[in-house]
Parts: structure tokens; C-alpha cells; sequence
């Protein structure tokens, strides 16, 4: 028996529950809130901030390995536990380079990863003429702490640059250390890959995926995506060399761009499991979460193949602020053939959350059927 610390309480520990159970592995978690979504799963919780790195020591006496469904923890602090022997995976070493956009940027292209033109902001001496270099629209983007979407902004003009400069710091003196700029990619669509890497260096890479945004935010996954067996290759490539780079035990999602050009660039890395791979635990052998948990307990990884034709994921996101817990729309998606819905039971809805998801197996892999399903549970969630 294994107990495993997972520092954060969100959705994603929340569906690390069936797995720990398959495998005989306690969770414990280190979540802030007792409505937090991992807390009714887990053996034991330690209520504390992600970043509250005493808290951390806790939950390091009561279990045997760390892991992060939230990266946004205290690294720093945390290196001393290291140093008095907690062992965390994935190592410290591999998430320090990963939770400043900027720092994550410029360690993937040292790697010789493709990554978009980017500056930080800091760096830019003559503003005016760096980013007419990167020409417009250009993307500004939070060096920390962003996700989904949150401190993304799409900048048509230089007036808009001043101007969200200027707002963005009207609460607080203007420090351009915390952003990163970078060129607009008009990419022909947008897409992931999951990996899992062992203790031994065993490297399993999940069938790479089509994710769909709007507003920033993922409304849809479809796998597989129908890409050329080289862009296959090359992804899975990028995937090995950025796990083995860092020496990562665990799961790591990888978000990509595919050009027009069928030129492929890395956007950004989750070092944890991700959105992307929730497929996974209905249509894959191995789902992206018992894979995490196999990997930190040092067991050997299991198949991540697809057992269907292909799959598409829908994320069901607030559009009100409510208490409600949408059993009827949840019936009636659930109804449709071959869906597998997951609700993650937050007791709060707002616009933009994530509430849900629901995979639907599919018997091809016709990208327009997918998008059939996707909007047949769209048009049952969302309001007309
Ligand atoms: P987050 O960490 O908040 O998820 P991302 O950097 O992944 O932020 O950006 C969210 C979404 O914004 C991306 O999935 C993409 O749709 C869009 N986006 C981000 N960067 C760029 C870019 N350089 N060019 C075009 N679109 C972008």
C-alpha cells in the first residue's frame, strides 16, 4: 500500500479516485477549501493553500511520495523538504523551469523545441520597435499563474498594448518583469499530446488530440487528430525529448499549434495531468490518471492505446453563477449513446468554470461526426 500526497484538490485529483482505488494507493490531499472537489475522495486531507509549503510538510509525514495537480506551489520552500529527503514527483528540478511562462519558454527553445517569437517585456528596450517586429496582433501574456485563458490577451494595436499595460497595473506600480510578449500564431488548429515518463525512464505517449478553445478556454477534445504520420512523430518526438530533458516522473500535457504550413510549435507545458487527456479514462486502456499514479509509485506505465475508433471530450463550463446541480441536463446528456459523463461536484457555478465533462465514444474517426456530438451536448448545456 502506497499513500500518495497531491497538492491541490481540484477536479483533476478529484479523478484520480478510481485509479488509486484499482491500484491499492491512498490519496491524500492539500486543498484549501472542504468543497473542493478531491476532498470526498480523498483518505485524508490537509486544508492548506497549494503554495502554503508548511502545510506541505505534513502531508509529507503522512505519505510516502508528492505529487502537484496545481503547479502553482512555493518552490523554494518546498526545495528544503527536498533536501531533508520528501521525495516529489516529478522532481522540483523539473517544474523550475516550467512556471514562468517566459523561463518556459526559453528552456524549450535551448532544448531546440519550435516555440513562437517571444520577449519579456523587461527585456524590450525600444518597446515601440519589438513588437512591430512581431507585428500585430501580437499576444500579451501573465509570466505566472495563468490558466485557462486568465492573463491572455490578443493586442490588435499599440494603443491597446499601453492601454492594457496601463490598466493592468493601475492597482498595483507598473512591473513589466511580469509579462511576456509574443507573436500571434494563426495556427490551423490547435492541438495535445499526454506523456508519461517512469522512475525508469520508460517514456508512453497517448494518441495525439485536436483540443478546440474559445475565449481561451478548452471546449472540446477529439481523438484522435487526423495529422500526417510525420507530424505524429515530430510531436511524440518533442514529447520525448522535453521528458527526458527534464527527467520527469509522471504525467505532462504539451499543448501545441499547427500551422497553415503544417509547421508545428510548442505553446505550453502542464506538468501534471491535463484537460486534454481526459479522454483517456473512458476511451484509453490506461487512463492519463492511473498513468500519473503508476509512474509516482514507480510501477511500470501502463498502454495508453485507444480502445474505440476515436473519442470526443466536451468540458461543461458555467454560464451563470448558480448553486444549481443541472440534474436535468445532465440526465439528458448523459442519455446519448456511448457518453460517459463526469461530474466533478462543485457546489458553486460561475461563468467559465469547469463543472464537468462528458467523453463520447466514437466508431470512426470523422472529424465532422465528432463535431456533431459535441454540439448536440452543447446545445443541451448552454442555454439557448
Ligand atoms: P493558459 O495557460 O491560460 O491556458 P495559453 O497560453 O495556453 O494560456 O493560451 C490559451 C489560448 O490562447 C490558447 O489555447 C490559444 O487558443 C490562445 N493563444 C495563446 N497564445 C497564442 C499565440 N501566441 N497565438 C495565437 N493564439 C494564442
Amino acid at each position: 500500500m502506497k499513500r500518495v500526497g497531491v497538492i491541490g484538490g481540484g477536479q483533476l485529483a478529484w479523478m484520480m479516485a478510481d485509479a488509486a482505488q484499482k491500484l491499492g494507493v491512498e490519496l491524500v490531499v492539500q486543498t484549501p477549501s472542504v468543497h473542493d472537489p478531491a476532498v470526498s475522495i480523498a483518505q485524508e486531507t490537509v486544508f492548506a493553500p497549494v503554495d502554503d509549503a508548511i502545510a506541505t510538510e505534513i502531508l509529507a509525514q503522512k505519505c510516502d511520495v508528492i505529487t502537484f495537480e496545481n503547479e502553482f506551489v512555493n518552490l523554494q520552500a518546498l526545495s528544503v523538504l527536498a533536501q531533508q529527503g520528501v521525495c516529489f514527483r516529478p522532481r522540483l528540478e523539473a517544474l523550475a523551469p516550467l512556471l514562468d511562462k517566459y523561463h518556459q519558454r526559453c528552456y524549450l527553445r535551448d532544448l531546440g523545441l519550435p516555440v513562437p517569437q517571444f520577449f519579456a517585456l523587461e527585456e524590450v528596450g525600444n518597446l515601440k520597435s519589438k513588437i512591430e517586429y512581431l507585428g500585430f496582433p501580437a499576444v500579451l501574456k501573465s509570466r505566472r499563474h495563468g490558466y485557462d485563458g486568465q492573463g491572455t490577451f490578443i493586442i490588435k494595436d499599440f494603443a491597446t498594448l499601453e492601454q492594457k499595460l496601463s490598466y493592468e497595473t493601475k492597482t498595483k506600480p507598473l512591473n513589466k518583469s511580469l509579462f511576456l510578449l509574443e507573436e500571434f500564431v494563426p495556427f490551423e488548429r490547435e492541438l495535445a499530446i499526454i506523456a508519461a515518463r517512469s522512475v525508469e525512464g520508460e517514456i508512453v505517449t497517448y494518441p495525439v488530440v485536436e483540443t478546440q478553445q474559445e475565449q481561451q478556454v478548452c471546449r472540446r477534445v477529439i481523438a484522435p487528430v487526423q495529422i500526417t504520420p510525420n507530424q505524429v512523430a515530430e510531436i511524440q518526438a518533442i514529447a520525448h525529448t522535453l521528458l527526458n530533458s527534464l527527467e520527469v516522473v509522471g504525467i505532462f500535457g504539451i499543448e501545441l499549434f499547427l500551422g497553415a504550413n503544417g509547421k508545428v510549435l510548442v505553446n505550453e507545458i502542464a506538468p501534471r495531468t491535463h484537460n486534454s487527456g481526459h479522454f483517456s479514462i473512458d476511451a484509453c486502456e490506461t487512463s492519463q490518471f492511473e498513468q500519473h499514479l503508476r509512474a509516482v509509485c514507480g510501477l511500470p506505465l501502463g498502454n495508453p492505446a485507444l480502445q474505440c475508433a476515436g473519442a470526443v471530450m466536451v468540458n461543461l463550463l458555467g454560464y451563470e453563477n448558480s448553486h444549481s446541480d443541472y440534474q436535468s441536463q445532465r440526465h439528458q446528456i448523459a442519455e446519448i449513446p456511448q457518453a460517459h459523463l463526469h461530474w466533478y461536484g462543485k457546489t458553486e457555478s460561475r461563468p467559465g468554470r469547469k463543472l464537468g465533462h462528458v467523453t463520447v465514444l466514437l466508431e470512426n474517426q470523422n472529424r465532422e461526426s465528432a463535431s456533431v456530438i459535441a454540439h448536440t451536448i452543447e446545445s443541451i448545456w448552454y442555454p439557448k
